[in-house]
């Protein structure tokens, strides 16, 4: 087997390690002293395709392979650990379940704007009494006509409040009796979505 890295992945890995080093390493530790994002980063992480890393070029990705993206991430982190995890939830349990799992009409609607960095996605399952048992959730998404109305709330949000596309863990219910547990996008500006304070982690 060879574990030699590909000129592809080399090359990646210098680009990233440059840009970590000049870019982010003179504002990483104000992101942790502050608990602050900052929008600048972001445009310049977009700049240089971070945002879709592993998405199709058709929808505005690097089309990247796996290997490349596990290096993007340490290399980012070994700077900027905030930064590093914004970045691989975005891509890998924000973007990547959509581009794999959704519908045409879905990633057409969200992956573009994903994959810029115009909108910040992530994946929001835990609440206060489902963690490790993630079948515990109690949020309920349930039909009423032609709509499905949600309740519940969660903790832990990684990019919850710079996020504009969360998927949801939630339970549901439909009309005809269905029921069962889904992941659903969900949008920040839709009625009711409200943000919590942030976690003092520090
Ligand atoms: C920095 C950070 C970012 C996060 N980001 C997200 C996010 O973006 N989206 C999201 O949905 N969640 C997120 N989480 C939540 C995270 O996924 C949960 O914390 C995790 O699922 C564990 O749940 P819990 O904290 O309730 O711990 P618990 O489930 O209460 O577990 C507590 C301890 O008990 C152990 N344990 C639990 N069950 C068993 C068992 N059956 N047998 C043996 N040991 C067990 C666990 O290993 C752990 O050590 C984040 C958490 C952190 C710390």
């Amino acid at each position: 087997m060879n574990f030699e890295l590909t000129e592809q992945q080399k090359l990646v890995r210098r680009s990233v390690r440059e840009f970590a080093q000049s870019v982010l390493a003179p504002v990483a530790p104000n992101f942790d002293r502050e608990a602050k994002y900052s929008w600048d980063i972001v445009k310049e992480l977009s700049k240089i395709n971070l945002f879709g890393i592993q998405l199709p070029e058709k929808y505005g990705g690097a089309d990247l392979d796996s290997l490349s993206y596990a290096i993007t991430i340490e290399e980012i982190s070994r700077i900027c650990a905030s930064t590093g995890l914004m970045l691989s939830v975005h891509n890998s349990v924000g973007a990547y379940p959509i581009y794999n799992w959704g519908t045409e009409e879905q990633k057409e609607k969200y992956l573009p704007d994903i994959a810029t960095g115009k909108k910040i996605s992530g994946f929001s399952w835990t609440e206060p009494n489902a963690g490790s048992d993630a079948q515990g959730i109690e949020c309920i998404m349930v039909q009423e006509g032609n709509e499905f109305v949600l309740n519940g709330s969660k903790i832990f949000v990684t990019n919850g409040s710079i996020g504009s596309v969360i998927l949801i863990g939630t339970r549901y219910k439909t009309n005809d009796g269905q029921k069962g547990i889904a992941t659903i996008i969900l949008e920040k500006d839709m009625e009711g979505y409200e943000i919590g304070q942030p976690e003092d982690k520090m």
